[in-house]
């Protein structure tokens, strides 16, 4: 088989040349990474799972006008997007204190915001990924301020639109990244949500029992991360479609006899 030419590899998603100008084959691989890709290791049906949970995410987000890079899933770990120009720059929504704010802060872990917080990364693994204010964006040109206004606008519309979305499964979505991307028109451009949505990059607790149903199972090195994103997709709904042996992962590590 003829194969496409790679773009790039990322850490989870390997980009090929899309079968039409202006097209990217999105491939979602099984690699996880932490802490800067110093812990690295591999969830079994992963990619299978993200692809599908991203795909029904930004459907879902695309009907209630978020212009996203989205356009069709194509098989199991692969998804056809538009090409964008990456804004370098992770836009991450908080919810409820975890993780790195729970750290900076010396706060504990679960306690809801008053608000919600937007932060935003730097993107660029040789310096970690730095925090930056909108100061920095502005003075560094990595986005302008009309850019910015989109951004931040269309984040709290995603995080309002998951969290009830969440919710209704009982999930709390207690933060999540978002990444943005030009889509250019000539010399016009527009910003539109690019990346994935998934839960390599939410946090998303049960909301009875607080179990983690995300990466922070494969950072904190608590065991059944594939079992997690695998309950994250049947709670939404997600059937085991046309590919019932890795959605289903108990069945299937049960006729292998595993
Ligand atoms: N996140 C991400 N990629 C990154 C950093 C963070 O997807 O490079 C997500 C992470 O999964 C979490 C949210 O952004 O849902 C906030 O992460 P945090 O700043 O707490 O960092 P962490 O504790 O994951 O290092």
């Amino acid at each position: 088989m003829s194969r496409r030419r790679q773009i790039y590899e990322g850490k989870a998603k390997i980009l090929y040349e899309g079968p039409e100008p202006g097209t990217i084959i999105q491939y979602f691989k099984d690699d996880a990474t932490a802490f800067n890709a110093q812990k690295k290791g591999t969830i079994s049906g992963k990619g299978v799972l993200n692809n599908r949970i991203s795909e029904h995410l930004f459907t879902m987000l695309a009907t209630i006008g978020i212009p996203t890079h989205f356009i069709r899933r194509l098989n199991m770990r692969e998804q056809l997007v538009r090409q964008v120009e990456i804004v370098p720059i992770e836009v991450v929504v908080r919810n409820v204190v975890a993780g790195s704010l729970a750290k900076r802060f010396g706060m504990e872990e679960g306690t809801v915001l008053p608000r919600t917080i937007l932060e935003y990364y730097y993107k660029d693994d040789a310096l970690g990924d730095p925090l930056i204010t909108e100061e920095h964006i502005a003075a560094f040109g990595w986005a302008t301020q009309e850019e910015m206004h989109d951004i931040a606008d269309m984040a709290i519309r995603v995080n309002d639109f998951m969290a009830g979305l969440f919710a209704g499964v009982g999930i709390r979505l207690v933060d999540f990244k978002l990444e943005f991307g030009r889509l250019f028109d000539g010399d016009f451009s527009r910003i539109i949500l690019a990346d994935e949505i998934s839960p390599d990059g939410c946090r998303l607790w049960d909301m009875k029992s607080n179990e983690k149903l995300d990466k922070d199972r494969f950072r904190r090195d608590l065991g059944g991360e594939a079992e997690a994103y695998q309950e994250v997709a049947r709670r939404l709904g997600l059937t085991p479609e046309d590919e019932p042996e890795v959605l289903n992962l108990a069945e299937h590590r049960k006729t292998r006899g595993r």
